[in-house]
């Protein structure tokens, strides 16, 4: 088995608890997404979230951030890059995220898995593990290929204690779909969970998938984790070139940290709203919690979406020139406070 059913059991447990605290409460982070590394291993095609030589952040201002997080209410953590694994006090990371109760998680290419970094892993009290297998064999593309990472499945499969998920993907040009299946079975047979992301066009724009695809797309769904298919309505109307009406929570329920420590709605919309997380307020949470954004309607990032359901039947959102309308217009002697939306 991928992970001790204890483990996983204890895991599931403490998301039920964030859960119940997520609905009772908006004014809280749910889920932080925080860069130690720009630097990665590898060049995918498509990515525009590395570079080839930046430094680590080190681990001082690393743990600051982490403190902020922390004061700022997050539930979830989870590490991403670039490829974190090449950051040399990813353990250090880990072990402080924990530190303040909250969950930690790690997305990696998978390639710098050996059994002795895993246990050292285990150690740390990761969490959960994401990797994206994008196809079977290595292209001009991607290297996030089954075929290079089987071997490291198989450590992972053995040794770690986390919970592991192999998500693959599916549209974008993606040469063979057909690959996002037999990644999908191999990571059930391995005892892993399994999800699948639909993803656009390489020039940003929101296609239908082919037949071919639309099937394949619900085999790997079935054979996935049933809670998060349940999540992710939205992506059958991205399988059907459809935009999708939800409301993202990003700059407040959501954040991405930059390695900078800027805090940035997401990946995708790094530069909004930008401000250093060290002077990041619930003013400031507020404001993005309510800001409807441009982008939703095509919005592929599964995460967001997971978050943004918590909040989704409550809190109409309103348009940045809205809001920006209504600050020019507060009369001066109200100063913004802390608002709770439950
Ligand atoms: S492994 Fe991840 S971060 Fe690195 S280039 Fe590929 S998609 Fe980007
Ligand atoms: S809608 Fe999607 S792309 Fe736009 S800010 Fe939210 S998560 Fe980012």
């Amino acid at each position: 088995m991928a992970v001790r059913p204890t483990t996983f059991l204890r895991l599931k447990l403490r998301e039920a608890a964030f859960i119940s605290r997520a609905l009772l409460s908006t004014n809280h982070v749910v889920l932080a997404h925080i860069i130690p590394m720009r630097r990665c291993n590898l060049a995918c095609g498509y990515c525009n979230e590395y570079d080839g030589s930046s430094k680590p952040v080190p681990l001082e201002l690393m743990k600051k951030r982490l403190d902020k997080l922390a004061e700022l209410g997050t539930s979830i953590v989870t590490i991403s890059g670039g490829e974190p694994m090449m950051h040399p006090d990813l353990d250090l990371i880990i072990r402080h995220i924990r530190s303040h109760g909250m969950i930690a998680g790690l997305i990696s290419n998978g390639y710098y898995f050996t059994p002795e970094r895993i246990k050292r892993l285990n150690k740390s009290g990761l969490e959960y593990l994401q990797i994206s297998i994008d196809n079977v064999e290595p292209d001009e593309v991607s290297r996030k290929s089954l075929r290079v990472l089987d071997k490291k499945l198989r450590y992972l499969s053995e040794f770690a204690d986390f919970h592991v998920n192999i998500n693959s993907v599916i549209g974008g040009g993606i040469k063979n779909p057909e690959d996002a299946l037999t990644v999908a079975r191999r990571a059930v047979e391995l005892g892993f969970s399994t999800t699948v992301g639909v993803i656009h066009d390489s020039d940003g724009t929101l296609k239908p998938l082919s037949t071919k695809e639309k099937g394949i797309f619900q085999e790997v769904k079935k054979l996935g984790n049933k809670d998060h298919a349940r999540l992710n309505w939205f992506q059958d109307s991205i399988a059907e070139g459809k935009p999708y009406n939800w409301r993202c929570r990003a700059g407040a329920r959501y954040l991405y940290i930059c390695e900078e420590g800027l805090v940035h709605w997401c990946s995708q919309q790094r530069g909004y709203p930008g401000i250093p997380l060290d002077q990041y307020t619930m003013e400031d949470f507020d404001r993005e919690y309510k800001t409807e954004k441009w982008c939703a309607a095509t919005c592929t990032l599964q995460c967001v979406h997971q978050v943004g359901i918590l909040d989704n039947w409550r809190d109409p959102q309103k348009t940045p020139a809205q809001i920006a309308a209504e600050q020019i217009t507060k009369p001066q002697t109200q100063t913004q406070t802390t608002q709770s939306y439950s």
